[in-house]
């Protein structure tokens, strides 16, 4: 229980006493009258997304309906380091809004405790998809991956663009999102979509999976049989993290995996089959310290020549055929971290 929900049953055992607006004090009372109690949800959802922002809420600058002043994360509050930013929750809670007043800073903003995303679910229309053309077709096609992948997985266009794939992210066969690729290998993801692993539905009853490090390389392990895999949402760290694993609520980069602990749970193995450079080796063990080492394997890709291995699922598919890949994911050791 945090110090604001605990500040909040405090205060539910008080009297309530409506609000009063006009209250603009720059210094903070428990005792104000016009604290009301907020809700813990709200609370929480507030805090969760003022962290990211570097605004932390102690018991104080939880209560609504008055004014803090707090450090600004922005300036640090110049030489004199002054509590420049002046913090507000409404009364109710619904919302809290900042505006630091260093002329030289002035950084304002708010943010909303309802979960606006609920509001704007994705679907095929507001993403603009549309079915394959053949150029990218063709462009799949060269990559190995046939038809009956693309349509399986439900891959589409960005609607009047030839050029730009959609993968769709599903979840309980309904569209959660959409990851949007250029032939540049440019990316950028659709509105409101949620952080999951895509291909989530094809691990819903699996005991044993296997996570990849793009959507490609999830088709192409379907091209070699394997349906119960899935890919990160995300590109790969530049390294591992030298710090201890941050709490669930702050680990942003890893939010989809948190968001998939249901699924995971009742995983057994994990065959991590990220890519073979140091970006995708230190994804794997960021994966692994998050996941639990003792239920992760590690595909070792081949080495393409004297100098170089295979990079990934996809391009072991296109040299080595579906028969190799299957070989190779079949041979995964028990992973031991390269750190
Ligand atoms: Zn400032």
């Amino acid at each position: 229980m945090s110090h604001c929900g605990q500040m909040s049953q405090w205060l539910s055992r008080r009297p309530l006493t409506k609000s009063v607006f006009s209250i603009h004090s720059t210094t903070t009372s428990y005792a104000a009258a016009s604290s009301l109690p907020l809700s813990t949800t709200k609370v929480q959802i507030l805090k969760h997304k003022l962290e990211p922002l570097g605004i932390t809420l102690d018991n104080n600058s939880c209560l609504s309906g008055m004014y803090h002043n707090l450090y600004c994360p922005k300036c640090k509050g110049g030489q004199l380091m002054e509590r420049s930013l002046s913090f507000h929750i409404i009364t109710n809670g619904d919302f809290a809004m900042w505006r630091c007043f260093r002329p030289t800073c002035g950084w304002a903003g708010q943010v909303f405790a309802d979960d606006k995303e609920l509001d704007n679910k994705p679907d095929e229309e507001s993403l603009r998809l549309e079915p394959l053309g053949p150029k990218l077709v063709a462009y799949f096609k060269e990559r190995l991956i046939s038809e009956k992948t693309l349509s399986r997985n439900a891959v589409r266009q960005l609607s009047g663009d030839k050029n730009v794939i959609a993968f769709t992210y599903t979840q309980n066969g309904l569209i959660v999102g959409c990851k949007y690729r250029t032939m540049e290998k440019r990316f950028w993801l659709g509105k409101g979509t949620k952080k999951v692993f895509y291909g989530l539905d094809d691990i819903i009853h699996a005991t044993e999976i296997i996570i990849v490090e793009g959507e490609i390389d999830k088709l192409s392990l379907e091209e070699a049989g394997y349906q119960n895999c899935v890919s990160v949402p995300v590109g790969a760290p530049g390294k591992v993290s030298s710090k201890d694993l941050p709490p669930i609520e702050k680990d942003t980069a890893f939010q989809y995996l948190w968001n998939c602990k249901a699924y995971l749970d009742k995983v057994g193995r994990i065959i991590l089959a990220t890519d073979s450079d140091p970006p995708g080796q230190a994804l794997a063990e960021e994966l692994a310290r998050r996941l639990g080492r003792e239920r992760c394997w590690q595909v070792r890709w081949p080495k393409k020549d004297e100098f170089s291995f295979f990079k990934d699922a996809n391009e072991v598919l296109k040299y080595m055929g579906a028969d190799a890949l299957k070989r190779i994911v079949e041979n995964a050791e028990p992973y031991t971290s390269a750190h």
